[in-house]
């Protein structure tokens, strides 16, 4: 059957500006690095894309290698989009990225311009696309000239091939040097997109700092540390969690006692406020207004509803803001 969309999906999405550009994100985007490669039905994919857009997630991020295997997210998501989409590419913001190891040889990988625009091409042409809405560089690179990369990014623009660009994991002088790079290029950069939870405050000792003072926005990404800042893990380890899977980026030993007494502390703290931990761990990210979308995964309708019941409460109390920092020091 068609997708049929929701006439009323705008209404309750808070939609926020991109540091000082001219777009708005919403408070919410998907991330399809899990849920989405050929390991995953399609038709969960599916339904998953739909929703979320039916809730007003507008924005939906890629990377070349999200899959598994690598490039596959790209390539379903450009069928989805084909299939149930294809009237509505101008309410998308579309992302991807490259940096990390995408092909043999020399040119597959870090931040060369020979591997980003082929790279890109290549994104292109897996989600049948002409064009991405943002393009990141994914990690810095420690050879290549950083005036490179960022000529590479601007070049991509004027090409037409992207209509923003963004860094994702650069540290905060690496990102106030190819900040200042790109606007002397007249590309300013639109985002950064760093991995930021209650577990992973990095971005705080000064890259929110650099970001906010340039006026560029910010994507948290793993804002619920892969499940870990949820009610999945408080009675064992779910059959179908990411968890229980062979991803390497959360197994059983890093959900120690110590960190779930931790994250049992934090739910109590929510469900005080009337939320899920889930919903308290997204809003804590938006709290100060230094973020401007929090970068989420699915792998089921029920967790996009929780993330967008955030939206009801995302105001914390001074108390409470020093209740969670208390218990993360524990
Ligand atoms: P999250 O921290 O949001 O983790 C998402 C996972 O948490 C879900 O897949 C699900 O896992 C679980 N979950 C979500 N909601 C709930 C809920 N309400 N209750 C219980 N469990 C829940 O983000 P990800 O780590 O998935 O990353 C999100 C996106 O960030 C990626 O898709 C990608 O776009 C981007 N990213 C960017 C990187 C970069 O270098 N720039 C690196 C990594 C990610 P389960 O499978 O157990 O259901």
């Amino acid at each position: 059957m068609a997708y049929q969309t929701d006439p009323a999906r705008y209404q309750n999405m808070a939609y926020r500006r991109c540091g000082n550009s001219g777009l708005k994100l919403p408070a919410i985007s998907l991330g399809l690095w899990h849920n989405f490669g050929d390991t995953t039905l399609l038709e969960n994919s599916r339904q998953l894309l739909q929703y979320a857009f039916n809730l007003g997630i507008t924005h939906f991020d890629l990377a070349n290698n999200y899959g598994p295997p690598p490039g596959s997210a790209e390539r379903n998501f450009g069928r989805l989009l084909h299939e149930d989409f294809h009237s509505l590419r101008d309410e998308l913001i579309i992302s991807t990225k490259a940096g990390y190891t995408m092909w043999d040889g020399p040119y597959g990988d870090w931040g060369s311009r020979k591997y980003l625009i082929a790279s890109l091409d290549q994104s292109l042409r897996r989600m049948g696309l002409e064009y991405v809405d943002i393009f990141y560089h994914h990690r810095p690179d420690p050879e290549t000239p950083l005036k490179e990369t960022m000529r590479a990014l601007d070049h991509i623009v004027r090409q037409g091939k992207a209509l923003y660009v963004g860094l994702s994991n650069y540290p905060a002088a690496q990102a106030r040097e190819a900040i200042d790079i790109l606007n002397d290029l007249g590309t300013p950069c639109l985002t950064h997109q760093p991995k930021y939870s209650m577990f992973e405050r990095w971005v705080e000792d000064g890259l929110l700092d650099v970001l906010q003072e340039k006026g560029v926005g910010s994507i948290a990404f793993s804002p619920l540390a892969g499940g870990q800042l949820t009610d999945r893990y408080l009675q064992g380890i779910p059959a179908d969690s990411r968890a229980a899977s062979s991803s390497r980026f959360l197994n059983p030993e890093q959900l120690t006692t110590q960190k779930l007494n931790i994250v049992r502390a934090l739910n109590a703290l929510a469900q005080r406020r009337g939320q899920k931990l889930s919903q308290m761990a997204l809003a804590w990210v938006l709290r100060d207004d230094k973020v401007t979308s929090v970068l989420i995964g699915a792998s089921k309708i029920s967790q996009l509803e929780d993330a967008v019941g955030m939206l009801e409460n995302r105001h914390f109390t001074a108390d409470e803001r020093a209740e969670i920092d208390t218990i993360l020091s524990g």
